[in-house]
């Protein structure tokens, strides 16, 4: 098309054509929960306009797509400002760029690999659940990582969200601390999605693309009976300042969060080294279509808290974390899905 056209000579055109594609189809996913490409054109989008900016640094502006964490902040719901910023994930594409994330951890670390968590990456939604006072106050979309959008009500009807901690959970606490912000994600089984999109093709709705806009719709929906009668469920897996908790890394966490009431995957794994890593993904990617909820990938943080402070974060990512993503599978599903749509 026209892009293209310029495109040869002229890389400031050929980056705006691609923040507006971006960004257009951004909305459809994130605000409109239908996504109306591939994950797979989308990245590949999205991989045009890093390789572009890696090439031309100076046409790399704040607003850049790729400077922050893609999400979108409805008028429906009421606005929450995260006390902490809610970031998104540097991604890996395969076991190279993920041996070479590790390598520079290692470096960043003075020259040995510290302790790595390895957790499934969910495909859901991400959510931020506060506690105050052990009750469950407030619970809040990630939306553009600073914003996100007051689901409360509708997170309350999901049955394994604890609305109170439990009282093991206490003696972790930091004394004076008010509010605890839990973060993880909310997914809707593929058996409940399969089901829910079966019953909108009858009624003549239109189906969702696939199990993560399905969680992100249902949750984000103006009357919360209707996210009452669907099927969502939450992995809980982060703190937003874990300054306020008596746990020194990832994996102790996911154990207090366990006792404190929530559900925790039970597949993680404390690494000691890369083949360790690099065996987790091995399996994860087997075991994938036998779980009955969708994983895109794993998901690999440094364990240890305080070395998660030394490496800090990008505008849009951790420094301590990557997503191993797993090889794009179900791309037909997704198609066939939006086939049924036009
Ligand atoms: P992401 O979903 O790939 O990764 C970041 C998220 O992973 C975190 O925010 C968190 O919610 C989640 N996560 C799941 N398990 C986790 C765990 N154990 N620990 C930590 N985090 C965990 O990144 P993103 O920026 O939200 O979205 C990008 C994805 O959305 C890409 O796959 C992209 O293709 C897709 N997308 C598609 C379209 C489209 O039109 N098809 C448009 C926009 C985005």
């Amino acid at each position: 098309g026209q892009d293209s056209l310029f495109s040869a000579d002229d890389p400031a055109a050929r980056i705006a054509a691609l923040r507006r594609e971006i960004e257009h189809r951004s909305y459809q996913y994130y605000a409109l929960d239908n996504p109306t490409i591939s994950d797979g054109a989308f990245d590949s989008l999205m991989a045009d306009l890093r390789a572009l900016e890696a090439a031309h640094p100076e046409l790399v502006t704040p607003d850049s797509p790729t400077q922050r964490v893609g999400g979108y902040v409805g008028e429906q719901f009421a606005p929450v400002v995260h006390e902490q910023r809610m970031y998104s994930l540097d991604n890996a594409m395969d076991l190279g760029e993920l041996d070479a994330w590790m390598e520079r951890v290692r470096e960043a670390c003075g020259g040995s690999l510290p302790p790595l968590c390895c957790e499934l990456k969910i495909d859901g939604s991400s959510i931020a659940l506060t506690y105050e006072d052990d009750l469950l106050a407030r619970a809040a979309t990630r939306g553009d990582g600073t914003t996100g959008e007051d689901v409360t009500v509708n997170m309350r009807t999901v049955r394994d969200v604890p609305l109170r901690l439990r009282e093991e959970a206490r003696a972790a606490i930091a004394p004076g601390v008010g509010g605890l912000e839990l973060r993880g994600e909310v997914y809707m089984p593929k058996k409940s999605f399969e089901l829910l999109n079966v019953a909108a093709v009858s009624d003549g709705r239109q189906p969702f693309a696939n199990p993560r806009n399905a969680a992100a719709g249902s949750l984000r929906q103006k009357d919360a009976r209707i996210t009452q009668n669907r099927d969502l469920s939450t992995f809980m897996y982060a703190i937003a300042d874990e300054r306020a908790l008596a746990v020194d890394g990832q994996w102790e966490l996911l154990q207090w969060l366990r006792e404190a009431g929530f559900h925790v995957n039970p597949d993680v794994r404390l690494c000691e080294s890369a083949e360790e890593v690099r065996d987790f993904c091995r399996v994860a990617i087997e075991r994938r279509d036998a779980l009955p909820y969708e994983i895109d990938g794993v998901v690999v943080k440094v364990n240890a808290f305080s070395r998660q402070r030394a490496l800090g974060f990008t505008s849009r990512a951790p420094r301590w974390a990557i997503a191993f993503k797993f090889p794009p599978e179900e791309k037909t599903t997704l198609l066939r899905d939006i086939t049924v749509q036009v």
